[in-house]
């Protein structure tokens, strides 16, 4: 595995290479989730890239940037041993320069429910995507249906700037008893983590009421928020594929969605319906 912390480094390995090129943008703590994702990538590319990069531009000011894990062996070690050929791990100098162009979110579908908890975020994870993407160059790149809105805005922004690059969603990677697999499961105490199951059983019962013939919204809301109870809960919502709210569920083109802190740690998770 070549480790490339320039882009100047990466370019003169991508240019020596022949083929298609899975990318896998992450910001390290790597964890089974990014691993399903780095396997897709090894099993239809010629070449994987993953980048780890915590990118400053999408936290908020007061956010755990600066306590965001940072496992940098481990997080070597696991790319290695997942066949990555070339580990991109720049530094934020190498990324950003001063007063720079940036990419704006669009207004609706940027600055509702993780865009309404988080103003400005999704401008973030946009600019950095499309500086990754020109650096990498990538044929397919593979995402998390965890981060559906990301997921979403990413595979928007491919269409509107006409990007040669093909968007993979990958299924949400979960522990035996579903809690959602996420890098920020390490700040849940042993009570917390116990507490973060309401989210996945929350959104199971959505299912199970989906299943059962109640496609109602509200309905559905309402029977999550209880099992969400008494967790601080930012939002719980029905959209369909294109974050367009459903007052019905359409079963193939919804995602149920939930936002809650635990203790101090903010989660999300959703289904696809
Ligand atoms: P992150 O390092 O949190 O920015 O995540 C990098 C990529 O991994 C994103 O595309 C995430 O959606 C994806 N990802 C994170 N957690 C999971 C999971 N539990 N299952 C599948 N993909 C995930």
């Amino acid at each position: 595995m070549i480790i490339a912390r320039s882009v100047s480094e990466l370019r003169a390995v991508l240019d020596t290479t022949k083929g298609s090129v899975g990318f896998v943008p992450t910001m390290g703590a790597l964890h089974i989730g990014h691993r399903t994702l780095i396997e897709a990538a090894r099993k239809n590319n010629e070449y994987v890239v993953v980048s780890i990069f915590i990118n400053p531009t999408q936290f908020l000011p007061g956010e755990d940037l600066s306590k965001y894990p940072r496992r940098e062996e481990a997080d070597f070690k696991i790319c290695e041993l997942s066949g990555v050929d070339i580990l991109f791990y720049p530094d934020t100098d190498m990324m950003y320069g001063k007063d720079e162009v940036s990419i704006l979110a669009p207004d609706v579908r940027g600055y509702i429910l993780e865009g309404a908890s988080r103003p400005g975020h999704f401008d973030g994870v946009l600019t950095v995507v499309m500086k990754l993407f020109n650096i990498v160059r990538p044929t397919r790149a593979y995402f998390g249906k965890k981060d559906a809105q990301q997921l979403a805005l990413i595979t928007q922004m491919a269409e509107n700037f006409f990007m040669n690059v093909e968007i993979i969603p990958m299924d949400t990677v979960r522990e035996s008893d579903g809690l959602a697999l996420s890098s920020r499961n390490v700040y849940l105490n042993t009570v917390e983590r116990q507490e973060a199951l309401k989210l996945s059983a929350a959104l199971k019962k959505a299912t199970k009421m989906v299943m059962q013939g109640n496609l109602v919204s509200e309905e559905i809301k309402r029977a999550m928020e209880e099992i969400l109870t008494p967790l601080d809960v930012e939002y719980v919502a029905v959209v369909n594929r294109r974050f367009e709210s459903l007052a019905q569920v359409v079963i193939g083109d919804t995602i149920v969605l939930v936002a809650a802190r635990v203790g101090t740690t903010r989660l999300i998770d959703n289904m696809w319906m």
